[in-house]
């Protein structure tokens, strides 16, 4: 049984979240399942005086069972998720010459931005959840038959890079489940702060593995955390749909996001795809401005609010010298390359957890199930 937080004190500055999560894990009635986004496994260490940017997903997944949590999945995986709906969906526009350019919607920052700012066109949004809500919905429907619950037995925390995810939960469309799908959402720092709390010796935590099937992922799923790695994927799997054959290189550097914007154009068969990679959001307003002028040739844009994708977050672990933050960021993406590259499956497709969900579950990409569980509507806030 988990106690408390020791210094009250200074546990007020948290939000609540972190007790939250206390009385989920104190509960007995409660079966907890919990996922980690990509980006809390190259940061995470940095909170206990590991070198910046060191790769521990193994640590991280060790703990959370430590903590308690009766399922340690990972967002990895329903980033493979995201890939095949988001992939196929890309395919689909293309075809139809619909709705393009097909901007990605994992980053809820965003997808509130288009809100505020253009709901003209949100329908150029892609209408998948982010991996984070692809999960919580897949937790508590497939996930909770596995395990011979059913949704309002389950609570379903999530570890994420930055506090808009939070937001993004509660959003009232995320509820696919029946029952909020994500009820509470950690920061990497909260996370940080609740394990040394409970006394868990971070360091020196033998690795342990995430639990299956809904923690097996591919080094396409975890690329989600930097800019560039949505559209990497995405291309890694959208490139062997359409042509049947295997994609020449699986790193696609031309898309690796080290700029505010960069273009490429991606030979996919036939296909000459235009895409682009964007990390902040005002760099994002000259395509915007081209879709005004009918000028916007782009096919797939990516778009994520942090300078260099959730690597550097809001939630994740304060570097304390100004002048350090340039090789954190630089090593906590070499650590999720060296991820990737050190995986045996890359490409989201082959994912085999991803092919028996949808064998056995969803059926299909685009399916009526996928569009109950992992697709959903924006609304304009413009006069909000
Ligand atoms: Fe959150 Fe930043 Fe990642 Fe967007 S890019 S999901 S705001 S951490």
């Amino acid at each position: 049984m988990l106690k408390g937080i020791k210094e009250p004190l200074f546990a007020a500055y948290y939000d609540n979240n972190i007790h939250k999560v206390l009385d989920i894990l104190n509960d007995k009635n409660q079966f907890s399942v919990v996922q980690c986004a990509p980006a809390v496994r190259v940061a995470i260490a940095e909170d206990f005086g590991m070198d910046l940017g060191s790769l521990t997903p193994g640590k991280m997944a060790a703990a959370l069972r430590k903590l308690g949590f009766d399922r340690v999945y990972d967002t990895n995986f329903s980033a493979d998720l995201t890939i095949m709906e988001e992939g196929t969906e890309l395919i689909e526009r293309v075809t139809k010459n619909e709705k393009l350019p097909m901007f990605t919607s994992c980053c809820p920052a965003w997808v509130k931005y288009m809100e505020q700012s253009h709901p003209e066109y949100l329908d150029h949004l892609s209408t998948c959840k982010s991996p984070q809500q692809m999960a919580g919905a897949i937790f508590k429907t497939y996930g909770a038959k596995l395990d011979n619950k059913s949704a309002k037995d389950i609570a379903s925390v999530s570890i994420m890079p930055c506090t808009c995810k939070s937001f993004e939960s509660e959003r009232k469309e995320m509820n696919s489940s029946g029952e909020r799908d994500v009820d509470v959402v950690l920061t990497t720092r909260e996370l940080a702060y609740l394990i040394k709390e409970m006394d868990i010796d971070f360091v020196n935590l033998q690795e342990e593995n995430f639990d299956q099937p809904l923690g097996n992922y591919t080094g396409a799923g975890n690329i989600f955390g930097v800019t560039g790695g949505v559209m990497e994927a995405a291309i890694r799997t959208g490139y062997e749909l359409i042509t049947n054959q295997p994609i020449d290189s699986v790193d696609v550097v031309a898309v690796r996001g080290n700029k505010n914007f960069s273009e490429s154009i991606i030979k996919v068969g036939d296909l000459e795809l235009k895409v682009a990679v964007v990390a902040g959001l005002k760099n994002v307003e000259p395509i915007i401005e081209a879709m005004k002028n009918g000028k916007a040739d782009y096919h797939f844009v990516e778009v994520m609010t942090c300078p260099e994708g959730c690597i550097s977050g809001g939630g994740q672990p304060k570097v304390l010298l100004p002048k350090h933050k340039p090789m954190a960021y630089e090593n906590r993406i070499s650590g999720t390359y060296q991820h990737d590259s050190e995986s045996k499956l890359r490409k989201s497709h082959e994912n085999p957890a991803i092919k028996k969900l949808y064998k056995d579950f969803l059926k299909n990409p685009l399916g009526h199930k996928s569009h109950e569980l992992l697709h959903t509507k924006y609304y304009s806030r413009k006069d909000k």
